[in-house]
């Protein structure tokens, strides 16, 4: 049987091949998302797609072929079609996966400011923020803290890693583990600087009284400005081309710090992914060193010299691989904070090399 985004997909899809045009994935295939719903779509290509939305943002007919993808990759999970354990490395709700052995490896502990005391208002550093920045992680805390926004941080992961891979039943554990959590903490509001985190903490409580906010709107108005040169350009995340929430926040705090900003060709809504969406780096490398490429041409183009992201995803994604441009996360030039996740990849790569790394990968993929 036929899943419903599918049946919408061959129904209202007219073949205009629009959405391919800047999708490396749906221009490979050299099929419209109607061909490739009625002949079946493989589980290898559900995981070459970076969810990222791109073609339901710029398809006239209302078709999602990102939610046709990631439908196929729950159904590909629950038939056992891929060897999904193979990626337990990265499930963010076991002890030891890559992110959470980095950060002991990198003595990197929060246990000082997440003792967790009741609070009502909470910061949510986000997994891939705390993990590889921790300079950024406690200063935006000690500043949401000093300003009387907020009493603890909690380091836990929003579940949105699962969400891609297709893992349905361990994403509804760990969300009810969250509501739980929030539940007997008596927490009334979040504060969020990951744009990933922010859209699936938004998910997983709407039925629920708990506002959820981003670090730009509650840091913004106390932050001094000072002149800044050269020219910025904002890489917009995936997760937030819908709303936009981010994207104006971060554009109006940069400006008022006096920054230039130019556009690229894709920004805002219709925005190009880094590679981080949907895990697809784990499953198509190739397409993301292209689409890295595709967007160093981008800001080369609209003449910036730094790149800004406000997902730290996004951030590592581009790091090291665009000559001649400077690539920061927003937070690091509104807080004037010095840059500790430069070369993080590389770094975290290193770890699982040599006779250590032989060992730390046995502890990682541990059952
Ligand atoms: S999904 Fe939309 S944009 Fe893509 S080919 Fe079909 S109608 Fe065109
Ligand atoms: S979600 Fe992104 S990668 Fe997947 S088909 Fe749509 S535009 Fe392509």
């Amino acid at each position: 049987m036929k899943s419903d985004g599918i049946e919408h997909a061959i129904d209202n899809c007219m073949e205009c091949d629009i959405c391919a045009t800047d999708c490396l994935f749906l221009r490979e295939s050299g099929e419209s998302p109607a061909a490739m719903a009625r002949r079946g779509i493989t589980a290898s290509e559900a995981y070459s797609c970076s969810l990222c939305g791109l073609c339901a943002a710029v398809c006239q007919q209302g078709v999602n072929p990102m939610e046709m993808f990631a439908e196929r990759r729950r159904e590909a999970v629950s038939n056992n079609e891929i060897e999904i354990d193979d990626y337990r490395y990265m499930f963010p709700d076991r002890i030891n996966n890559v992110m959470s052995v980095y950060r002991q490896e990198s003595g990197i502990d929060y246990s000082e400011t997440d003792s967790f005391k009741d609070a009502d208002t909470c910061f949510f550093p986000g997994c891939t923020l705390m993990t590889y920045s921790p300079a950024l992680t406690i200063e935006t805390f000690k500043r949401l803290k000093s300003s009387g926004a907020c009493q603890e941080m909690w380091t836990e992961c929003c579940g949105k890693p699962l969400n891609q891979l297709g893992l349905q039943q361990r994403l509804e554990n760990m969300h009810n583990n969250l509501k739980q959590f929030v539940k007997e903490h008596n927490i009334k509001r979040l504060i969020t600087a990951c744009p990933g985190c922010y859209y699936e903490l938004r998910d997983i409580f709407k039925a629920d009284e708990l506002k959820i906010q981003t670090v730009y709107e509650v840091l913004a108005a106390d932050n001094p400005t000072h002149n800044t040169t050269g020219r910025y350009t904002i890489h917009d995340s995936c997760p937030d081309r819908s709303e936009g929430v981010f994207g104006r926040q971060v554009r109006r705090a940069l400006e008022q710090q006096n920054c230039a900003i130019v556009e690229m060709t894709h920004s805002r809504r219709n925005t190009i992914c880094c590679g981080s969406g949907g895990q697809q780096s784990h499953f198509r490398p190739d397409l993301v060193d292209e689409v890295v490429q595709m967007r160093h041409e981008e800001v080369k183009r609209a003449g910036a010299d730094t790149l800004v992201g406000y997902c730290m995803s996004c951030v590592l994604k581009y790091d090291g691989k665009m000559p001649g441009v400077s690539v920061v996360h927003a937070l690091s030039l509104l807080l004037d904070v010095e840059v500790d996740y430069k070369g993080a990849k590389d770094r975290a790569g290193k770890m699982l090399s040599g006779t250590h790394g032989e060992q730390l990968w046995e502890k990682i993929m541990a059952e």
